[in-house]
């Protein structure tokens, strides 16, 4: 149990230090950091990790060794451009735990940005709440991290534990990012992830897969459409039986611990379509990318092999080769599941008690989360716990402040009963 008087100088620490580390969250979400353009980005938390006393680590992620991992998402972007930042804390004499605390950098595209009530890169605070793109997913939780650890030197005092404050790329796309970390060495006893989670912990999350379909079709002019086949009707046919898939698997969902009560646990997307080139002919082709969840448990290869099995039966529908064809385009990812009872879990619910006067709830997200790096491969208890949000993913995303501040306390108080803390000199 951390000492009282120790968690009331943490405690006013964030406090202290609350307007900057809201300041510089705004200046994070200026910033774009949409795919493969996260430098600059990564520049503003490389600069403030170093200012933090963090020796700094900074590498493009691609490897070998990545690309043959069973977690590797397969790549449609020139991973050079990929680049995440590590910051540590090598405690003089290491007696502590080990701690990660991660966040991701990269940001989804806005959608149309007159649908904004403001520019998605604004980042201003009205009513208690901080917009923009990435604002709750998850750059909050990125400032929460850095000034959980801003606050125990502002108290003076310096944890006992080694500490990695981790800045990932690809977390919305291939999970790569996190992955790459774990192999280039990045180990501990416990990680946290301050995900945009309503104040809660996670317990259970979906697997994800990504995958382009391309479906063909034969091109005709309109006075003899009937000598045609329509790629683009096609890909209705196939996406429906997609939708059948989805079905199937959400009626499976009482075999799945932590899946039972929830009401749709897969969810299927058909995110991005295109097809055709001419009004007045006959399309040849479509394609269209699908986001397909599955329950963890499974293996990604089986959940591909099942999508597959599902796409052969709606090729056998149409009369051409190569009817209907289909890639992994990004995640190919596990879910997993957060095993109750862990030490680590014990002292975020004790931090999070003190912080907000209730106890710690855990929940079942049908989304996919970096947990299942540290959950899968890593065999480390990962606590994905973080602020109150809107729309993410959405239109005028936005985070609540006072939330902030809220977790920003829990992951510091967390850090110092974990790691341990001593007076710093
Ligand atoms: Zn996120």
């Amino acid at each position: 149990m951390l000492d009282p008087e120790i968690a009331g100088r943490v405690i006013a620490a964030v406090n202290e230090r609350f307007d900057e580390q809201l300041a510089w969250t705004a200046e994070l979400v200026r910033r774009p950091s949409l795919r493969t353009g996260e430098a600059g980005a990564q520049d503003l938390i490389e600069e403030a990790l170093t200012g933090a006393g963090l020796d700094i680590d900074r590498w493009a992620i691609d490897s070998p060794e990545l690309r043959a991992h069973q977690g590797y998402g397969p790549t449609t972007v020139d991973p050079a451009a990929l680049e995440n930042v590590v910051g540590t804390w090598h405690p003089p004499v290491e007696r502590g735990r080990s701690l990660i605390l991660n966040g991701h950098v990269d940001v989804v595209p806005t959608g149309p940005e007159e649908y904004w009530s403001r520019s998605p890169w604004d980042a201003s605070v009205v009513d208690g709440w901080l917009y923009g793109r990435g604002s709750a997913d998850m750059k909050a939780g990125i400032g929460a991290n850095l000034f959980a650890l801003t606050a125990l030197r502002t108290a003076e005092l310096r944890p006992t534990g080694r500490i990695h404050v981790q800045s990932v790329v690809e977390e919305e796309c291939t999970g790569n990012g996190s992955l790459a970390a774990l192999l280039r060495g990045y180990t501990a006893d416990a990680c946290v992830i301050p995900e945009p989670e309503d104040d809660k912990l996670v317990r259970a999350n979906v697997g994800v897969l990504w995958f382009d379909v391309t479906v063909r079709g034969v091109p005709a002019h309109l006075r003899v459409m009937d000598t045609g086949q329509n790629a683009i009707d096609a890909a209705y046919t196939v996406m429906n039986d997609l939708r059948g898939l989805e079905a199937e698997w959400n009626r499976r969902k009482d075999r799945h611990r932590y899946f039972e009560d929830t009401e749709h646990p897969i969810n299927f997307n058909f995110g991005v379509i295109n097809g055709g080139d001419w009004p007045s002919s006959v399309p040849a082709q479509c394609t269209f990318t699908v986001r397909a969840a599955f329950y963890p448990g499974i293996s990604a290869a089986d959940a591909w092999a099942e999508i597959q099995e599902t796409l052969a039966k709606s090729a056998a529908r149409f009369d051409l080769p190569d009817a209907v064809v289909a890639t992994p385009s990004g995640f190919f990812a596990e879910g997993y599941v957060l095993e109750e009872g862990s030490d680590a879990e014990a002292v975020l619910a004790r931090s999070h008690e003190r912080v907000f006067g209730s106890e710690l709830e855990s929940f079942t997200t049908p989304g996919y989360l970096d947990g299942r790096v540290f959950t899968l491969y890593g065999n480390m208890p990962c606590l994905v716990y973080g602020p109150v949000s809107e729309a993410i993913h959405g239109i005028d995303e936005r985070v609540e402040v006072e939330s902030i501040r809220r977790i920003t306390t829990a992951i510091a108080l967390f850090t110092a009963e974990w790691c341990g803390v001593e007076p710093q000199p």
